[in-house]
């Protein structure tokens, strides 16, 4: 029988890693964080490209820091390097390759069933992020051209013609990053170009003007052919241009199942229900940090401050 932790905490991304640092500095003692890939970080190690701008303020969202946890604007590399020092010299116990399956309370007491064992604590957090599912367009994507329709860079080489979808920050980063060494297209389906910071938006104009990104905006995508193996994308105007790979920045989803599995009530959209001060869910003890609880969009910092505000609570609520 596992030890009964203080509390569990699902998921080992910025929302997690916040909240397990929060519970150490503010005083709780049995701490798990367990996380389903090789690492802590990982959204930001597999989406962020590398040596990515890390900004604090995200999307233009101004964020104050709550907690212990002093996140400043870096880089990908500084900011996993950070996250690093802050769980070793907190010496906080992670369980990592373990991906959770449900939760189930019974007599005031949490069992986490995992691919690796059950474990039991009196509060659990679930921080699992929405990238694990990245957000599909709604025509249909031809199985034959699995390995050209990405969602981050990975697959990325050099000398291709790129699409990139999408018009958020992440979606202007990738196309200015691929600008550089491939002929890149940006498309969004909106005229122009509002949700990015201020920073990406002048990044974004100046590649447009340099012509190492061109901008295809105010069109919607109307369907993907298969085009000997390049993808052959068709606009909504009747108007098509054939691509060596297309890239969707466009957000990720609720892993609603998932969140019925951890008995973590939803509203009529599907989103979590939850008080918005403490981040804890109608099930008395069971928690919701970072991205989860958005539906469009959180950031490093707020899911910081989940994990501040979360701990303080349930100190609180043990007094
Ligand atoms: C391309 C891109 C660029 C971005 N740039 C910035 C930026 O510059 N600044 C900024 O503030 N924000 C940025 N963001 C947003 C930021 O990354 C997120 O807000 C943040 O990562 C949310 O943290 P989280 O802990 O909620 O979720 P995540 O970081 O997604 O972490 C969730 C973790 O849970 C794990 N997990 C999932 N399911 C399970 C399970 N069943 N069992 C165990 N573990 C599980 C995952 O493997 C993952 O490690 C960016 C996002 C993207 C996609």
């Amino acid at each position: 029988m596992s030890p009964l932790y203080d509390l569990i905490i699902i998921g080992g991304g910025p929302g997690g890693i916040g909240s397990a640092i929060e519970a150490k500095v503010l005083g709780l003692e049995k701490i798990l964080l367990i996380e389903k890939s090789e690492n802590h970080s990982d959204t930001i190690r597999k989406y962020y490209k590398d040596n990515k701008r890390v900004d604090k303020d995200w999307k233009g969202q101004t964020v104050e820091l709550e907690g212990n946890v002093e996140f400043v604007n870096g880089t990908k590399e500084s900011t996993i390097e950070y996250f690093d020092t802050m769980l070793s010299e907190r010496m906080i116990d992670a369980k990592y390759n373990c991906e959770v399956e449900k939760v189930v309370k019974g007599g005031g007491i949490f069992d986490v069933a995992t691919s690796c064992g059950i474990y039991h604590a009196h509060h659990v957090i679930v921080a699992v992020g929405r990238m694990g599912k990245p957000n599909k367009p709604s025509y249909k994507l031809p199985a034959t051209l699995k390995n050209r329709i990405n969602f981050n860079l990975d697959q990325c080489t050099h000398g291709e013609t790129i699409l990139v979808v999408g018009g958020g920050d992440s979606a202007v980063e990738y196309a200015c990053e691929l600008g550089e060494d491939n002929r890149v297209t940006l498309n969004y389906r909106k005229k122009e170009l509002t949700r990015p910071n201020p920073m990406n938006l002048a990044m974004i104009e100046q590649y447009a003007q340099s012509t190492l990104v061109l901008l295809k905006l105010g069109i919607e995508i109307d369907s993907l052919d298969d085009e000997e193996g390049r993808v052959k994308v068709i606009y909504a105007d009747g108007t098509s241009a054939v691509y060596d790979r297309i890239i969707y920045a466009i957000g990720g989803t609720t892993p609603t199942e998932f969140l019925k599995k951890c008995h973590v009530s939803l509203d009529t959209d599907g989103q979590p229900i939850f008080d918005p001060q403490t981040c804890e869910s109608e099930t008395a003890g069971l928690y919701l940090a970072g991205d989860i609880v958005f539906n469009s969009g959180g950031s490093i910092a707020i899911a910081l401050n989940h994990g501040y505000r979360i701990t303080s609570h349930i100190l609180s609520s043990r007094q």
